[in-house]
């Protein structure tokens, strides 16, 4: 049984700035009314609109390196290719008519919630510059961005502030909500009620201009309560530097995962990786490459302690950054995990894909 959908409107690092980080979910239970959540907001209305304009017959993917286009199977796992869609699902698009901006618009305004995992330009400049969108007479939408202290906080101040952008959550407009959640704390969607969420505060690097700060971003662990199957969905992150007196905050989530989530429950995780193998360690700012991301999966591994290891878990790779260099990185760092993964215990049957914008993923 299939829980989620999630759409990737966007699925890479940038630095082109038409590919960044931002899913649309939707429950595979409601069929009758399309409620949707997105995770990050890197990109929306115009990657919406070419998601619709895709033939879902043709099963490729856009490279722009070796070939423009390659097929699918490159990128996505032979198991998971049944259940993967080019475009939107039926679900989503049988209720759109129109012309392609009318039905754009119309998806749009099915969007109840962002869940933005860290303030970063490719997370938000989608969502941002999307805003205006919530007050289209015809298609008036109520919307909510969700995220942690240190998400919205600097959302409200320096950019719903009137001056970098118009301040579309002044409370007299009252269409747009700017929602500080806490770290570990669930609550449930108000699109999705069904579906609890929580935010997890993990390490996203240090500021250039001083470096013993801390940059932060989240995870999210979506939950349907009813069938009780989950998904996590990763903002950037890189291993957190070890602290004596507590244990790691990325380490804190994979206890938190094997403590609550049962393996079988867990249908999927997006997680980021955004360099290949050869990346120098010290220019990582903040990110995974293919070795930092398979030695966080062994912790996962261990804390759960099955002796089957992490038995044919899926995870979706985003946030690739776009190089400069002959090959697709996508395909690079792909190679990499599956084979590094293979040599790994408990990760053989790991089964990875690349969150290829323009495809829906059903898990
Ligand atoms: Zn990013
Ligand atoms: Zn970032």
């Amino acid at each position: 049984m299939t829980d989620f959908e999630i759409s990737i409107l966007g699925g890479t690092g940038g630095p082109f700035e038409n590919s960044t980080q931002c899913f649309i979910i939707r429950s595979t239970h409601n069929d009758e009314s399309v409620r949707l959540i997105c995770v990050d907001g890197g990109v929306g209305l115009g990657s919406i609109a070419a998601m619709l304009r895709l033939d879902p017959n043709k099963r490729i993917v856009e490279s722009l390196y070796e070939n423009e286009e390659e097929p699918v199977e490159k990128y996505v796992d032979s198991t998971v290719l049944s259940q993967t869609t080019r475009g939107f699902s039926l679900a989503v698009t049988r209720h759109l008519e129109g012309s392609i901006v009318q039905q754009t618009m119309k998806l749009y305004q099915n969007i109840g919630e962002y869940y933005i995992t860290h303030p970063h330009m490719d997370h938000v400049a989608g969502m941002i510059m999307n805003s205006p969108a919530i007050y289209e007479p015809l298609v008036p939408s109520r919307k909510y961005i969700k995220g942690l202290p240190f998400t919205i906080g600097p959302l409200k101040d320096f950019i719903f502030n009137d001056i970098i952008w118009p301040q579309l959550s002044n409370k007299l407009l009252g269409r747009l909500d700017l929602v500080t959640l806490s770290s570990r704390e669930s609550h449930n969607s108000l699109s999705i009620p069904e579906w609890n969420i929580i935010p997890f505060e993990v390490y996203h690097g240090s500021k250039v201009s001083d470096l013993s700060s801390q940059v932060s971003s989240s995870v999210y662990i979506i939950t349907n309560t009813r069938t009780n199957n989950s998904i996590v969905v990763c903002g950037d992150l890189e291993k957190d530097h070890e602290d004596p007196n507590e244990p790691r905050l990325l380490c804190q989530l994979w206890s938190y995962l094997a403590n609550n989530i049962p393996l079988k429950n867990l249908k999927a995780i997006v997680i980021e990786c955004s360099n290949s193998l050869s990346i120098d360690e010290r220019r990582l700012f903040g990110h995974l490459s293919s070795n930092k991301l398979l030695d966080e999966l062994q912790t996962l591994r261990d804390k759960y302690g099955s002796s089957s290891g992490l038995r044919d878990l899926k995870i979706i790779v985003s946030h690739v950054k776009m190089t400069y260099s002959e090959k697709d990185p996508r395909l690079t760092i792909l190679d990499e995990l599956r084979t590094l993964a293979h040599e790994i215990p408990g990760l053989e049957s790991l089964i990875f894909s690349i969150a290829v914008q323009g495809y829906t993923f059903t898990v």
